[in-house]
């Protein structure tokens, strides 16, 4: 049976041309995207995280084309029809899991018009909506939001300082340091402080 192991053996020794040559930008991308995508144990994939920085060329070309072979993680299957987060309309901050930056999302639940039904979701920087169309960071944004929607929306007022239900402005304190308006928390059933 291939392990890693197997594999670094077997490309153990000097390198033919000499030097050690370092993997390109484009292989450590290419190498991640395996490491995190295919089906490997998850002790395997700590290893090769881990092996990461101290891979050349070759080693990393022996350990891509062994991921290669090896079936891809199964996708939930998601349209954007249909996300399979039901996350009410809103505005979310989330420390996004791929870089643990906070991020500002907005997600958006026409009910009339050609859109209806549809689930559109947005980051918002500055005073930019960049859409979300990519299903995998989609995914991503859903799942961190649906661990707990409500601590999302709360910190998104609390950093925005508007309330992450309706967008009015959060004028009084304690909205502020809950994150929602008033008459949002009354909706919500959202207990004050
Ligand atoms: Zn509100």
């Amino acid at each position: 049976m291939t392990t890693i192991a197997t594999i670094l053996e077997t490309v153990k020794g000097p390198e033919a041309n000499g030097a050690k040559c370092l993997p390109s930008q484009a292989q450590v991308n290419y190498f991640m995207a395996l490491a995190n995508g295919k089906q490997v144990g998850e002790n395997e994939r700590a290893h090769l995280i881990e092996y990461l920085p101290n891979l050349d060329r070759r080693t990393m070309a022996a350990l891509i084309q062994w991921m290669v072979g090896l079936p891809w993680k199964p996708r939930p299957v998601v349209t954007s029809q249909s996300p399979k987060h039901p996350i009410m309309e809103g505005c979310y901050a989330i420390i996004h899991p791929g870089d643990g930056v906070l991020r500002f999302y907005e997600v958006r639940k026409p009910t009339k018009g050609k859109w209806a039904g549809f689930v559109f979701l947005s980051q918002l920087s500055g005073e930019n909506h960049i859409r979300i169309r990519e299903q995998g960071e989609r995914e991503i944004v859903y799942g961190e939001i649906s661990k707990n929607p409500m601590d999302s929306l709360k910190r998104f007022g609390q950093h925005i300082g508007r309330c992450g239900h309706c967008r009015k402005q959060l004028t009084d304190s304690e909205s502020r340091q809950i994150g929602i308006g008033p008459v949002c928390r009354k909706h919500l059933g959202v207990e004050s402080c």
